[in-house]
């Protein structure tokens, strides 16, 4: 078991937060992605769980063992916490082939030469270099460069994986073939995987849970799927997903929805607030129609390649985003219906 415990971990560096009493629980085989901004402590989370760093209070567990304590003093080194990295770095051996860089670990560990091989190759074999096995990192692409380090974590067989932007360095395209080479592999290792993105297309293409982190605090830990629908506040919203937060008045609570008034006309809406006074639209929670209330102008309207990206002004001039089949030009005057959207409360 290689369940993640986080209690109440802080860090500080001279003194200033940068995370502040984390608590969460990583399940078993879970791969969860840790997303945020630049500085909102991600990497600093993941070197904690590494033991690259202490923790300054609070105290962190992997499966079944402690691996920092702050009360106590207690630290396991980071060679003795079994578990592997990938960074974006790639951090390969230079002067080592592929295949000595994949079979090193099990030299380390005294394994005969005909294990060492079987290993090695199979790990090769799964990260798709048999034909590269013979190169030298220098003679490889950035993403042939991440495979190899994804095998040489596959040949370790850690409880854990830790991986820290690995493919921000990467064209898009290949961004796209190597999120199926992670996938594949947490398929087939069932490891416990922690991946640190700032970019919410990959997080939610690839996590089973996604813990959204700002300011040093862990805001929302959730399924792609929640986040997206059902927002906390106006940072997950904003970040997880396109849409525009706007205020709601006059909220009626009704049985897990109410009503409220949205720039003068009645929707309704979801919540699981008491008294929500904000809400998030999606392009899908708006549909245009001639009957609509709610009338709008559209101010730019963006092909996206079988559908238009339309951003609309209403006459008190708050700006939506819809998205549509059928090509209106800047200027055109709609009318909208609006969906169920969700709602929430925010002091
Ligand atoms: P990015 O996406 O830019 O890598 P991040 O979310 O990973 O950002 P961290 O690198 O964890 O953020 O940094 C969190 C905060 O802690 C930042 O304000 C950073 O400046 C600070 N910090 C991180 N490492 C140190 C350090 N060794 N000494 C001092 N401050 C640090």
């Amino acid at each position: 078991m290689a369940d993640i415990k986080l209690d109440a971990v802080e860090k500080q560096f001279a003194g200033i937060p940068a995370l502040h009493a984390i608590s969460a629980t990583i399940q078993d085989g879970e791969f969860v992605a840790l997303l945020g901004p630049s500085g909102c402590g991600k990497s600093t989370l993941l070197r904690l769980l590494a033991g690259f760093e202490a923790p300054t209070s609070g105290a962190l567990s992997i499966g079944a063992q402690e691996m920092a304590n702050a009360a106590t003093g207690h630290a396991v080194p980071p060679e003795a916490r079994n578990i592997g990295f990938v960074f974006q770095s790639y951090a390969l051996w230079p002067h080592m082939s592929v295949r000595r860089n994949v079979s090193f670990a099990l030299e380390v560990r005294g394994l005969s030469k005909s294990e060492q091989s079987r290993q090695t190759e199979a790990a090769l074999q799964a990260t798709g270099l048999v034909a590269f096995a013979d190169r030298m990192p220098a003679d490889l692409s950035g993403g042939q460069r991440q495979r190899v380090a994804l095998a040489r974590c596959l040949v370790s067989d850690p409880q854990a994986v830790l991986l820290d932007e690995p493919l921000a360095n990467l064209d898009v395209a290949l961004r796209a073939s190597m999120q199926e080479v992670f996938l594949d592999f947490h398929h087939r290792t069932g490891a416990t995987m922690v991946y640190v993105t700032h970019d919410q297309a990959e997080a939610m293409a690839m996590a089973d849970r996604i813990a959204v982190m700002h300011e040093g605090r862990i805001v929302q830990f959730d399924t792609p799927e929640a986040l997206y629908s059902r927002p906390c506040n106006r940072f997950v919203a904003g970040f997880v997903g396109e849409g525009t937060v706007l205020p709601i008045s006059d909220f009626t609570p009704g049985k897990g929805q109410g009503a409220a008034r949205l720039l003068g006309t009645q929707i309704s809406v979801q919540t699981s607030a008491d008294r929500p006074n904000q809400l998030c639209l999606r392009p899908e929670d708006i549909t245009i129609t001639e009957t609509g209330d709610l009338r709008a102008a559209v101010t730019r309207s963006t092909y996206l390649g079988g559908r238009y990206r339309l951003m609309l002004r209403t006459p008190k001039g708050a700006e939506l985003m819809a998205e549509s089949r059928v090509r209106y030009p800047e200027g055109s005057q709609l009318g909208l219906s609006i969906g169920s959207p969700w709602a929430f409360c925010e002091d």
